[in-house]
């Protein structure tokens, strides 16, 4: 469920026309469609409202000022994995008691800021972890509220780099090492422990792999309750996936709250939950112009003016994205296999391999689909491109949400050393 569709044969984001954005601001360039986080948004919150806890928007998915206040105000708190990410948050109006952080490797400084800040939850990933953060906090006179993440050995996630829940992987506190961790936890004075979380991977297509999940999370919180640890709190992490590809089938939230209630309903505990790409994923399009035809002795490139450090999903993950040209397609026309590449001096700059379009041509525009999450946060300047502007739709409105930034700042951090001048 989008709003990006066809109209007079031109694609909108909403109310706008894609070219009218493009004419103003250039490409390439991100956009964002607010009814379609908004969307995306409620009806997640919607199905776990019931179990009482946070949905925090995971910001490294879009760490847009304007996208993370958009949800914000929908209710929405913050899962951040970084200083920065926490200071993103509130800068955008995350309530410090709506912020979770997560990660497993927090710097002392850190962790003082989150607990000057008041954030509502740290989630620790290892018993060195627990011990810095308990020093920190005593150091300040405070009680961190953490939650132990846990690790729980279920294999779930679109690919091998983004599957977090396996026990060779660096996440979490070993499921069966838990118990342990949290008699240790319970003995250190700056520590208020306060639940459990878990987060075993991103762009997970099945139930199975959450129930899995969510029935050793339930067995831990029953072990530690004999034991005379009760826990309040679960966080559930995100990973549930988006359709890249149409009939890519993803389980709704709803049959996904389900697995919920039937695993962990009955514990009394509040439940929050972490999505990212869920939120944003079908709520941002890449758009490109294309810049030259170039007929290969096998394959036919379309050359765009976007590449692998803006959009690097496909180069790192073999990922699919969706690619329509904006101009609509005439019904019926016989398409080209084109390989759709960047500019970027890699073999790996390409985009899509003998994928079916319209016939194209140079000045044409194109647009990558569900790239509004792990799009923009993970561009690079690699090649010295400029990060490419993000742009926020609402209505028949649009803003610059963060605008393309100038040779001059992209080279202002840099110096020439005394001697080289
Ligand atoms: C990345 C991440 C998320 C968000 O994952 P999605 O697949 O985007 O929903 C949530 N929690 C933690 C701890 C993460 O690392």
């Amino acid at each position: 469920m989008h709003h990006f569709h066809y109209r007079n044969g031109r694609l909108y984001a909403e109310d706008v026309a894609i070219d009218d954005i493009v004419q103003a601001v250039g490409s390439p360039v991100y956009i964002y469609s607010t009814a379609t986080l908004t969307r995306h948004f409620q009806v997640f919150a919607d199905s776990l409202k019931e179990f009482g806890g946070l949905v925090c928007f995971a910001v490294k998915s879009n760490g847009n000022t304007a996208v993370i206040r958009t949800l914000a105000r929908l209710g929405a708190g913050a899962d951040v994995v970084s200083g920065g990410e926490l200071m993103v948050a509130r800068a955008a109006g995350v309530p410090a008691e709506r912020i979770i952080f997560s990660g497993v490797g927090k710097t002392r400084a850190e962790m003082e800021l989150a607990l000057d800040e008041g954030i509502h939850q740290i989630n620790v990933e290892s018993v060195p972890e627990l011990d810095l953060l308990n020093e920190v906090a005593l150091a300040r006179g405070v009680k961190a509220p953490v939650a132990l993440r846990v690790n729980p050995d279920v294999g779930a996630g679109g690919h091998a780099k983004i599957t977090t829940g396996k026990k060779e992987n660096k996440f979490g506190i070993d499921w069966t090492a838990a118990p342990a961790a949290y008699r240790h936890a319970c003995s250190l004075p700056g520590l208020d422990v306060k639940g459990v979380a878990v987060h075993i991977g991103s762009q997970i297509a099945d139930l199975q792999p959450f129930e899995d999940a969510f029935l050793r999370v339930r067995d831990l919180v029953l072990m530690l309750r004999a034991d005379g640890i009760s826990l309040s709190r679960i966080d559930l992490g995100g990973g549930l996936g988006v359709p890249y590809e149409d009939g890519n089938d993803i389980p709704p939230p709803p049959e996904y709250a389900a697995i919920v209630r039937s695993t962990l309903g009955d514990l009394g505990c509040s439940i929050s939950a972490e999505p990212g790409r869920l939120i944003a994923g079908n709520a941002g399009l890449l758009v490109s112009e294309v810049m030259f035809i170039k007929e290969g002795s096998t394959r036919t490139f379309a050359i765009v003016d976007a590449a692998m450090n803006d959009l690097v999903r496909p180069a790192m993950y073999e990922a699919f994205h969706g690619i329509i040209p904006v101009a609509e397609p005439v019904p019926g026309e016989a398409t080209i296999d084109y390989d759709v590449v960047g500019p970027v001096c890699e073999t790996g700059d390409t985009f899509a391999k003998q994928r079916p379009l319209p016939p194209l041509k140079a000045g044409d525009l194109i647009a990558f689909k569900t790239a509004g999450a792990y799009g923009a946060t993970m561009s690079s300047q690699y090649n010295a491109r400029p990060l490419v502007p993000e742009v926020l739709v609402d209505g028949n409105r649009f803003a610059v949400v963060r605008r393309r930034p100038t040779f001059e700042e992209m080279r202002a951090l840099e110096q020439v050393p005394e001697w080289l001048a």
